[in-house]
């Protein structure tokens, strides 16, 4: 069975060292393969009201799991510290998630703390927000008053049954659906909605998906299961390639290939022949993006990642709490990122993957997907 937490202070996440000179930021950051500083994921709780089989599966993350406390979380104060000096650095994306993003109490608050950030050329950096959508219905008014540009719904089903199946909490669909709806009439749109594919799971479900989105507000984006975390117990075998996804949708509904929006955008878009509608695929396991990966990852506790796949991370935290400046804690985020070389998605081979028994990499909802 996979382990049950994540080794925290163990050595695997030390503090970054603080250059000898320290540096101004200057609003642009390569990292060593030359892919610059430009989105931050920020994971707010690593709690979930859900127990998604391919992230929180239920023997793992039962009533004994070790959450974290919350002295160990970041306070807003130093999340929006740490955002600060990642946007002088040049990130204009801030996406919160988890865990499930909605259970952080007076989430608005950080929201809005976040919403007061510009960035070097004096704009609002694009601050979004990945939810399972339960309490979405409930919170997307004034999640938006409080300066929230956009969500991305996670939905991997709309039949009852397999999304409960999924969700393993007998979570129902329309509650999802109404908060898609309630997200939209807020004005937190274009709405994505996330639909992760895990063969002989829901993958029946892929047609009726695209039939229910096609001409909605809503982009239905399909993504292949990866191998993320040590405890899905993932297997190649139940991953379907985003070639697959396009080729059941497009033998149905016509689908025509369309180019990036821009560099480093995740998601391989197609539109319906007939023009009403487009889907994206997050192709990570049959088609890595690592060339064009621009984020950072900031968990719950305030460790940096570089990558999704990190075993490792630095912790930030650490300089926060023992009084660094913010030109000691930027300089060290600098440090960082040049050095940054990860690409776990182009070099993943059997060898290295979730399959491997002894593989530790950090859990998903952790780290925030
Ligand atoms: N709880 C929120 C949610 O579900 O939207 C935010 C956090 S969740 C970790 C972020 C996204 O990661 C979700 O869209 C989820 O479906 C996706 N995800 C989690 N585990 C995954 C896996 N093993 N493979 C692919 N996507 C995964
Ligand atoms: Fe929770 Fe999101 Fe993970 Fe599902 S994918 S268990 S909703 S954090
Ligand atoms: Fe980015 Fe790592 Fe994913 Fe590659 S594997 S796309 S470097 S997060």
């Amino acid at each position: 069975m996979a382990e049950k937490t994540i080794m925290l202070g163990d050595g695997r996440s030390p503090p970054p060292p603080i250059p000898s000179v320290l540096e101004q930021p200057t609003g642009v950051l390569g990292d060593a393969l030359g892919r610059p500083l430009h989105d931050l994921r920020i994971s707010v709780t690593d709690r979930c009201n859900f127990r998604c089989v391919y992230c929180m599966p239920k023997e793992v993350f039962d009533k004994d799991y070790a959450y974290l406390p919350h002295s160990s979380l970041l306070s807003f104060e130093e999340i929006t510290r740490v955002a600060r000096l990642f946007v002088a650095h040049g990130v204009e994306k801030i996406r919160l998630t988890g865990g499930e993003p909605l259970l952080r109490k007076h989430l608005e608050s950080l929201v809005e703390m976040l919403a007061g950030l510009r960035t070097p050329a004096g704009r609002k950096p694009d601050l979004t927000l990945t939810t399972n959508g339960s309490l979405l219905a409930r919170k997307a008014r004034s999640l938006r008053d409080a300066g929230l540009d956009r969500v991305t719904v996670s939905l991997d089903a709309l039949d009852d049954a397999t999304f409960k199946r999924m969700n393993d909490v007998d979570f129902a669909v329309a509650d999802v659906l109404a908060g898609i709806e309630a997200a939209h009439a807020a004005g937190l749109g274009p709405i994505k909605v996330n639909m992760v594919v895990k063969g002989g799971m829901n993958d029946q479900e892929i047609l009726p998906m695209a039939r229910h989105f096609k001409g909605s507000p809503a982009i239905l984006r399909f993504i292949e299961y990866m191998d993320v975390g040590a405890s899905n117990g993932w297997n190649l075998d139940e991953v379907i390639p985003s070639s697959e996804v396009v080729r059941r949708i497009g033998a149905e509904m016509p689908l025509v290939a369309l180019p990036a929006n821009y560099s480093g955008e995740t998601a391989a878009r197609w539109r319906y022949a007939d023009g009403v509608g487009e889907i994206g695929l997050i192709s990570s396991v049959t088609q890595a993006f690592c060339q064009d990966c621009s984020r950072a990852r900031l968990s719950t506790e305030g460790k940096l990642f570089t990558c999704l796949f990190a075993t490792g991370g630095h912790d930030l935290r650490a300089l926060l709490r023992e009084g660094r400046t913010d030109a000691e804690v930027s300089s060290a985020i600098a440090q960082l990122w040049r050095v940054r070389a990860d690409r776990y998605s182009e070099t993943r081979t059997i060898n290295t993957s979730g399959l491997q028994r002894g593989a530790r990499k950090v859990e998903m909802s952790y780290i925030g997907g």
